[in-house]
């Protein structure tokens, strides 16, 4: 097979940057790509960082000037994975070049930036999509699929919760997450997570009516700008019900994404903590013996068996991230692709805006 190249640049290398470097090292490896990925150009907040990470990852020109990154020629699609507050600015400079964009989740900190950013990719044409990883799950597929075949019958009632507690230590410093710039906190930088998932396995948010809490009001006599608490009863456009719990002070939870699907002949379960098997309910069958039954991920549960041929192996954080790569990669060939683009992107932020609108107006508030 001839394989094409596309020339890959990086905007950030923390936690969600090296997730991307990984995946784009992994892509054309794990799924057997048409394309491979040319690493061409990495940016960082300073040259020495950028210079550092760029031989690290395997990238052949570092800058800091993310701009310089932008305007690179050699630069097909562009990875940003730098802090809320860059994403719009750098996403819609990227688009306008008429690059290819990978972003991460949330959009933005503000609504109307989110909007400038869904209107940039409307324009530009090419693709842009963001970082909901969590959908890709083979897991996660499967429960999707099992929903459409009727398995678990007419949806009713959906119940989300991601907890994990890198907040909960009452005596942390001051955090850039603890302050206005950086956003809402459990609203968009964790219940969009697990909206991600809703919009897959049951369909978009017709309604919301939100509270939101903060449980430590001063960090270093600072006040907390941030609510690292938020709940939300949800009204589904299917007539389905709801009920979403984000928090990031939620001691010993360190990464859990909790969705139930109930529905009229049985229920869904799965935990991203466990995030290689999922749990089914359904209430055919002989009464004495119902009960969950446990289904391990396994090479049948497609593209599971990209990464390993044994059952019950299992995949990692970082694979749905190579998963997300491939799916990209589809989208950019024109190939149908598993994505959250900046349409679907900008409904789901959408939601987490109007959750903070009904906590401020202690109202239920519709969505357009
Ligand atoms: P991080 O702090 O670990 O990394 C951010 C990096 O961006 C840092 O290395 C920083 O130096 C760099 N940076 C800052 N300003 C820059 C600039 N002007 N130019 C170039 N680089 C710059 O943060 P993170 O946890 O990797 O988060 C990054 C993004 O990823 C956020 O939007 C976050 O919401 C998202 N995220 C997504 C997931 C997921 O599961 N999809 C998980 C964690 C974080």
């Amino acid at each position: 097979m001839t394989r094409s190249e596309i020339g890959v640049g990086l905007i950030g290398t923390g936690f969600m940057g090296k997730c991307h470097a990984l995946a784009w090292n992994a892509v054309a490896t794990t799924f057997g790509e048409a394309r491979r990925p040319r690493l061409v150009h990495l940016a960082e907040a300073n040259g020495e960082l950028a210079a550092a990470k760029a031989a690290e990852f395997g990238f052949a020109k570092a800058t800091a000037d993310w701009r310089a990154l932008v305007a690179d020629p050699e630069v097909d699609v562009v990875s940003i994975a730098a802090p809320n507050p860059f994403h719009a600015e750098m996403a819609i400079a990227a688009l306008e070049a008429g690059k290819h964009v990978w972003c991460e989740k949330p959009m933005a900190t503000r609504r109307e930036d989110a909007a400038a950013m869904r209107e940039a990719a409307r324009r530009a044409g090419t693709v842009a999509a963001l970082g909901y990883n969590y959908i890709q799950n083979p897991a996660i597929r499967q429960m999707e699929a099992l929903i459409a075949e009727g398995t678990i019958g007419t949806v009713n009632h959906v119940r989300l919760e991601m907890d994990e507690d890198f907040m909960a230590d009452a005596a942390a410093p001051f955090a850039f997450k603890n302050g206005a710039e950086s956003g809402y906190g459990a609203l968009d930088d964790f219940a969009v997570h697990p909206l991600s998932i809703l919009w897959r396995l049951a369909g978009p948010v017709a309604a919301v009516m939100a509270e939101q809490a903060q449980p430590y009001a001063r960090r270093e006599g600072r006040a907390v700008e941030t609510h690292e608490i938020a709940m939300a009863l949800l009204r589904l456009e299917s007539g389905a019900s709801g009920l979403l719990v984000a928090n990031r002070a939620a001691w010993g939870r360190k990464g859990r994404i909790a969705v139930q699907v109930f529905g009229s002949e049985g229920t869904l379960a799965y935990d991203q903590e466990r995030m290689n098997e999922f749990q089914l309910f359904t209430r055919d069958g002989d009464e004495r013996l119902q009960g969950f039954r446990t289904v391990l991920t396994a090479p049948v549960h497609a593209p599971y068996g990209r990464f390993v041929p044994a059952p019950g192996h299992g995949l990692g954080f970082n694979d749905l991230k190579v998963i997300e790569a491939h799916e990209l990669l589809a989208a950019i060939d024109d190939r149908p692709a598993r994505l959250v683009d900046f349409d679907t992107g900008f409904a789901i932020e959408d939601a987490v805006h109007a959750m903070a609108r009904s906590h401020r107006d202690r109202a239920w508030i519709d969505l357009a």
